[in-house]
């Protein structure tokens, strides 16, 4: 029987009914109104019921994926920074609600499981998945399963530490890949250099407009030689290339799939994290390595935490 999938953003909730081949037969998106957890679960059960009627067959199962720390057994998101919520208990509020039984995962984990199953991971049993956007996140599978250790946090490469005691990260700690590589950091740390006045390029692509920066800004400003801009932006590439060539090594995954919106759009950046992969990541374990993109876009997410669920 088909299942329903569930994408948890920052500001809407998409809702998809998947059949077992990880097919969508409708989906449907709402913005969320409001970010109380009574709110939201009323959203993504506002999404759920078009999406399921649009599709017109009954479901059996609900897998939510949240960009949020999940506790793996109980559904709590211990922290969701996008929805600011600490310890919400979104699996059994949304089993109440909809009647089903709901199994919430990281929105990285599912991605991955979509793009293992019905993506460019198809045929693969280890594939490790690295997303750049706002922030940085991984997902691993091995063996054909998903890690999710102990506590469910497994994968959370924006987290490990690059610089100890460094910059300030979302997570509250010091020094994380994120806080130098993540979209919202290479935005602040180009407001940086704006507001320091040394950085003509940075300027003169902005018109001064702290505003109109955006993670292309930096890597323009640095590819057109603005000094302190590469500076920023080769520590930032370098960081994030060491890091992705680290986890080849360790986990030898036959496939390494590239996303997200600020890998997407800064071209130069991806190109440092391919080529440090090759460069870097142990020879044992790149032979073989396929490096390609995450293939379903958007939908990766719905279709995996759909399929989770089954
Ligand atoms: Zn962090």
């Amino acid at each position: 029987m088909p299942t329903l999938g569930i994408d948890l953003g920052g500001t809407f909730a998409r809702a998809a009914v998947v059949d077992g081949a990880g097919k969508m037969l409708a989906s449907a998106k709402v913005a969320l109104a409001e970010r109380s957890p009574a709110g939201v679960v009323e959203t993504i059960a506002q999404a759920a019921s078009e999406a399921v009627k649009a599709a017109g067959v009954p479901v059996s199962g609900c897998g939510v994926g949240a960009a949020a720390q999940i506790h793996k057994d109980s559904g709590v998101l211990s922290v969701a920074p996008n929805l600011g919520w600490r310890n919400v208990p979104l699996g059994a509020l949304l089993k109440e609600r909809l009647g089903q039984p709901v199994r919430v995962v990281n929105d990285l984990s599912a991605a991955a499981w979509g793009e293992l199953h019905a993506g460019a991971g198809r045929g693969a049993q280890d594939l490790l998945v690295v997303f750049v956007g706002s922030g940085v996140g991984s997902a691993i599978i091995a063996n054909g399963r998903l890690l999710d250790g102990a506590g469910g946090v497994a994968g959370e490469l924006g987290h490990i530490k690059v610089v100890p005691g460094g910059r300030r990260c979302g997570c509250g700690e010091l020094g994380c890949l994120e806080a130098y590589a993540g979209g919202h950091n290479l935005i602040a740390q180009t407001r940086e250099l704006l507001a320091s006045g040394n950085a003509p390029k940075v300027v003169e692509l902005t018109g001064g407009d702290a505003a109109r920066i955006t993670p292309v800004t930096l890597e323009q400003a640095a590819e057109a030689g603005d000094a302190e801009a590469r500076e920023v932006y080769e520590r930032a590439a370098r960081f994030l290339a060491v890091a992705v060539a680290n986890q080849v090594t360790v986990l030898n995954p036959a496939r390494l799939l590239l996303g997200g919106g600020v890998l997407t759009h800064c071209p130069g950046l991806r190109r440092h994290v391919v080529e440090g992969v090759q460069a870097w990541a142990s020879q044992t374990a790149r032979e073989g390595l396929l490096i390609t993109e995450a293939e379903l876009g958007d939908d990766s997410g719905l279709i995996g935490a759909a399929l989770l669920a089954g």
